[in-house]
């Protein structure tokens, strides 16, 4: 899937998360870290990529991951998310918390979305698995464009939600 559809993605994730598990309400600032944490989670699972958003910002980094480990293995497989908690539950900041839930959420949701294309993920890296959803779509296609769409109408309906029951 493209960056926009991962951004769109996480975001949409991070509005049912914040509705139906984290149900606190939350001021301004902590809106933003949790928004902004689901965002980038949902775009660095592709640092794999160095033609990605994330591994345009990280290239080094990136071109070593792609060389390592391959496109779509490590980054989004069950393995990453587990690091990824382990590597937040050490921070001790403030907000710490939201930019755990919210990077999480962001990356579940671009391993769910990559499992709905044509080449699938490795989500059980390292035994080498390709996963992909009975219903698959070519990246950049108008399969994706809709899925893109549904995600929008997905989001506004559980943020007007949020709002009429606030
Ligand atoms: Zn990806």
């Amino acid at each position: 899937m493209e960056g926009k559809t991962h951004a769109i993605g996480g975001i949409c994730l991070g509005v049912a998360a914040q509705s139906y598990y984290i149900t606190d309400k939350l001021d301004a600032p902590e809106l933003i870290v949790f928004y902004g944490a689901c965002l980038f989670g949902g775009l660095l699972p592709d640092i794999c990529h160095p033609g990605s958003w994330t591994g345009r910002r990280a290239r080094a980094l990136s071109k070593g991951i792609s060389r390592f480990f391959g496109h779509r293995t490590i980054t989004h497989s069950i393995l990453f998310i587990i690091l990824i908690y382990w590597l937040t539950s050490t921070f001790t900041i403030q907000y710490d918390h939201l930019i755990q839930t919210g990077l999480l959420v962001g990356i579940v949701s671009h391993i769910v979305l990559d499992a709905m294309t044509v080449r699938g993920i490795q989500l059980f890296y390292p035994i080498p698995l390709r996963v992909r959803f009975p219903l698959y779509l070519k990246t950049a296609s108008k399969g994706e464009g809709f899925i893109t769409s549904c995600l929008i109408i997905l989001t506004i309906i559980m943020l007007y939600n949020q709002v009429m029951i606030s």
